[in-house]
C-alpha cells in the first residue's frame, strides 16, 4: 500500500535540491497554476485531493520545475490518478504521454457519466 512516506519522499524529491527558496517558489508556482487551470483532475475530473504533477519530472528536467506548461492537475491521495497514471504506479517512473492519456481518460469518464445518467 502506498503510504504517507512515499508521498512525502516524492515531495522531498521535488524540493530537496534548492531548499527553502525553491520550496517557496513552488508554492507560488502552484498558486499561479490554479489561477489558470481549474482545480479538477485532468484525468477523472475529480475535485478531491488535487495535486500538481510535473509532466517532465523535476529531477530529469530541473529547468522545467516551475514552468506552468509542465504542470498538470491530478487527483492524489494514494490511489488517485497522480500515482496510477502520472507515475504508472511507481514514483520513480513518469508517464511521458500523460497529457494524451489524460485527454482520453477524461473523454471516457465523461462518456460513462453520461451513460449512467
Ligand atoms: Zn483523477
Ligand atoms: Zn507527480
Amino acid at each position: 500500500m502506498l503510504g504517507w512516506e512515499t508521498l512525502q519522499r516524492h515531495y522531498l524529491n521535488l524540493t530537496a535540491k534548492d531548499g527553502a527558496s525553491l520550496n517557496w517558489s513552488w508554492q507560488k508556482c502552484k498558486r499561479e497554476f490554479f489561477k489558470v487551470v481549474p482545480k479538477v483532475c485532468a484525468c477523472c475530473g475529480s475535485k478531491k485531493k488535487i495535486e500538481v504533477h510535473h509532466k517532465k519530472p523535476r529531477h530529469l528536467f530541473p529547468e522545467l520545475a516551475l514552468v506552468l506548461d509542465n504542470l498538470i492537475a491530478l487527483c492524489g491521495g494514494g490511489k488517485g490518478c497522480h500515482f496510477h497514471i502520472g507515475h504508472l504506479n511507481n514514483y520513480h517512473w513518469y508517464n511521458d504521454m500523460i497529457e494524451t492519456v489524460a485527454f482520453y481518460v477524461r473523454k471516457i469518464s465523461v462518456k460513462k457519466k453520461n451513460e449512467a445518467a
